[in-house]
């Protein structure tokens, strides 16, 4: 495994600077496998058990690099420094706003929309689930303004659906029918505002929209909107 001096993987962590890691160490408030670590220029195996086996102030470090996150994400919260509102990663604690590498969206969602999306830090697992290769498919809860007109889920299916100001139909999308004006799609591209384009390409108009699923991965009902929890092997298994 890589190994990173003390105060350059805390520092990398977020907990401050490579001055202040050592102000944390001399004090003894940095723990290894029950031995406080006073020196700052020691070196570390950066594993994925360290925070099992190193605490800071008593709490277990945070995840070394190379994580993925789930997060529920709420309407009115902006994946996109371009746009107007609070970030998405104002809802991550300081500290992991802070982390070198950052922290970033795995693709993304409009302001208005709601539900699962990614975080990582790992540059390549993030492009191996936005490629197109992948195609990893994503499913939408769709709420509309007007009742279905009953011909949508064949439109959708059929891989003629041209959006507006675009020169490439899309690729097919099954459509399943809740009742008269709600509706999951599922899609395997991810072009802007697709969804929303979709249903007005079509006479209607989505008044809410919310992703449940990613691949096989779903939504855990548990996470209340604006939190979030670290994936393990077997939720990313589950993208693929
Ligand atoms: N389609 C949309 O229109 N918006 C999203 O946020 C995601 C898919």
């Amino acid at each position: 495994p890589a190994s990173l001096r003390l105060d350059r993987l805390l520092a990398n962590l977020g907990y401050g600077s490579r001055r202040e890691i050592a102000g944390l160490a001399r004090h003894g408030r940095i723990v290894l496998d029950g031995v406080p670590l006073r020196e700052a220029d020691g070196r570390i195996a950066v594993t994925p058990d360290l925070p099992e086996r190193m605490s800071v102030d008593g709490e277990p470090l945070d995840p070394p690099p190379g994580l993925l996150l789930m997060l529920h994400k709420p309407v009115g919260v902006t994946c996109s420094h371009k746009e107007a509102g609070p970030l998405i990663y104002g809802l991550l604690p300081g500290r992991w706003r802070r982390r070198d590498p950052a922290i970033s969206t795995v693709g993304r969602l409009d302001k208005e929309t709601s539900g699962l999306i990614l975080l990582t830090d790992d540059g390549a697992l993030l492009h191996r689930i936005i490629s197109p290769k992948a195609s990893v498919a994503k499913r939408y809860q769709v709420t509309l303004d007007r009742p279905l007109r009953g011909d949508e889920a064949a439109t959708f299916a059929s891989g003629t659906l041209m959006l507006e100001g675009e020169d490439r139909p899309l690729l097919p999308v099954a459509m399943e029918v809740h009742d008269a004006t709600r509706a999951a799609v599922t899609l395997t591209e991810g072009r802007y505002h697709q969804v929303r384009r979709m249903f007005a390409a079509v006479g209607n108009h989505v008044t809410a929209l919310h992703r449940d699923r990613i691949g096989a991965l779903d939504l855990p009902g548990d996470l209340a909107p604006g939190a979030f929890r670290l994936a393990g092997g077997e939720d990313v298994a589950r993208i693929f």
